[in-house]
């Protein structure tokens, strides 16, 4: 898994479950499902969106390169 690739899911999840939550306007269980679904997109933030080089997680940095040790993060 790619730090890109893991942002693209993560975003991809977050934004669905937002959908999700607004289509509960029409059926109120969705909302749950909703929310399931936007958390769900911790799952890939906090396992991949890594630093290939050294390993540190890279939080709210989208940029190419680690804020740590300056490499780049989609190699
Ligand atoms: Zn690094």
């Amino acid at each position: 898994m790619t730090v890109k690739k893991a942002r693209k899911i993560r975003n991809y999840l977050m934004i669905t479950g937002l959908i999700t939550m607004l289509l509960a306007y029409f059926y109120e269980p969705l909302f749950y499902i909703g929310i399931v679904i936007t958390f769900s997109c911790l799952i890939p933030h906090f396992l991949y969106n890594k630093c290939p080089n050294c390993g540190k997680q890279l939080r709210g940095n989208e940029g190419n390169f680690c804020q740590y040790c300056g490499k780049r993060t989609d190699d």
